[in-house]
């Protein structure tokens, strides 16, 4: 390991990033070593009862864990401050994981409503099959997390800012609630990107991440992972994970591992840029409504403020003249791509309604602000003038 515990403890995050986890093989490579087996060989017989056993270290099958893997897990623990990271194969396995590995039949969940499409189909179609009941509150509103609380839960899963409308929960508040009723409180925190929200500082047990957005950043490789206490990843997440199978492959995590080291030059640059285009669209006559945390006309920009260091790379915006509207917008950029992914270094943008946010019902999209008009856009790395230029000319002359 680079770094004794000690000297990595007063590393601020860049550090952290470039020279956290790094395991050398010996060879004395610059670059982190690609381990690319699925398995391990062992000296004797007796060396491989005794890994078996847990008495002697070492790794064993990498379904349970593999050194490029364990160098991203490391490198994103340190820069988390969590006790322990396990990596998973995608965001979605990251959410799954983080809720089967603890949840049993008859135990309550509470969510946030505004929901990633799939988190939104594990608590409303999945869980329900194994006798595990859902409970949707709107994000904003303490009072409903209080009352779906109130008769006890297992777990409360949000996400914070919550796709694709921006809206913010009040992690410490709601923490504070979920621990008074017994549950653990589960973060998706990929919109705020580890770099610009901290939940287990704000209260929360476990945060997990789509890997395959901000960390990876390039549109390569899918991946996730789950951070939480030393307990939780050994007692309840490990088993799960190992005998499921949900593992991130080494070859994916080598790119990750890689993507971390230049996640802060990114994220930053894309979050300057996003402040400057929700500034710029904000002034276009088109544009009904923009919402970007880190807009001070933002409905909760108080709480923006409080929990997050900057607005993120995320911005979403109301074209006025619905639907038609917000397709001639899209159909007409030239640089931003039309894609549902996001925390890319090429700015892409997407129409929730006739997409990630398709499968919800109608009634559940409104009310989660999903409307017609409604587009997201991930900001990515182009310069920003470009950018400007590139909506001005698509949200005109219709
Ligand atoms: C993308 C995403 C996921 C799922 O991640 P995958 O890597 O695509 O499986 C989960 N939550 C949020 C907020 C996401 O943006």
């Amino acid at each position: 390991m680079s770094g004794r515990d000690d000297e990595v403890d007063g590393w601020a995050p860049e550090t952290r990033l470039v020279r956290g986890g790094l395991n050398r093989s010996g060879e004395g490579e610059t670059s982190e070593a690609l381990f690319l087996n699925s398995g391990f060989v062992y000296e004797t017989a007796a060396d491989a009862e005794a890994r078996f056993k847990g008495e002697q270290d070492g790794f064993i099958y990498s379904r349970y864990g593999n050194p490029t893997v364990a160098m991203f897990e490391e490198r994103l623990r340190l820069l988390e401050g969590a006790e322990a990271c396990f990596a998973t194969a995608t965001g979605m396995a990251a959410v799954f994981a983080s809720l089967m590995a603890q949840l049993k039949a008859g135990d309550r969940v509470v969510a946030s409503r505004a929901l990633f499409g799939s988190c939104h189909h594990i608590l409303t179609q999945i869980l329900p099959r194994f006798g595990i009941e859902a409970v949707l509150v709107d994000g904003d509103d303490l009072e409903q997390w209080a009352d779906a609380l109130r008769p006890g839960a297992a777990c409360v899963f949000m996400e914070t800012p919550a796709n694709p409308t921006l809206a913010l929960i009040d992690i410490a508040a709601v923490s504070e609630l979920a621990h008074a009723a017994g549950a653990q409180v589960i973060v998706d925190n990929v919109f705020a990107t580890p770099l610009f929200q901290k939940p287990l500082e704000l209260g929360a047990d476990i945060v997990v991440y789509s890997a395959t957005k901000h960390i990876d950043g390039q549109g390569r490789c899918l991946g996730g992972a789950i951070l939480s206490t030393r307990a939780f990843v050994d007692d309840l997440l490990m088993p799960f994970m190992r005998h499921t199978g949900p593992s991130l492959s080494p070859f994916n995590a080598w790119v990750m591992l890689k993507g971390l080291e230049t996640l802060p030059l990114r994220v930053e640059k894309m979050a300057a840029n996003a402040l400057a285009l929700a500034e710029h669209l904000q002034a276009m006559p088109r544009v009904a409504e923009v919402h970007y945390p880190g807009l001070p006309c933002f409905a909760q920009a108080t709480l923006a403020k409080r929990q997050m260091k900057a607005g993120g790379t995320l911005i979403s915006f109301e074209v006025d003249g619905g639907k038609a509207a917000a397709f001639h917008c899209l159909d007409r950029l030239k640089i931003v791509d039309i894609s549902n992914n996001l925390g890319d270094s090429k700015s892409l943008i997407t129409h929730p309604e006739t997409t990630t946010h398709r499968a919800i019902s109608e009634a559940e999209r409104r009310r989660i602000g999903v409307t017609p008009g409604l587009v997201r856009l991930s900001v990515g790395l182009e310069n920003v003038d470009d950018l400007k230029r590139d909506f001005s000319q698509a949200l005109s002359n219709y």
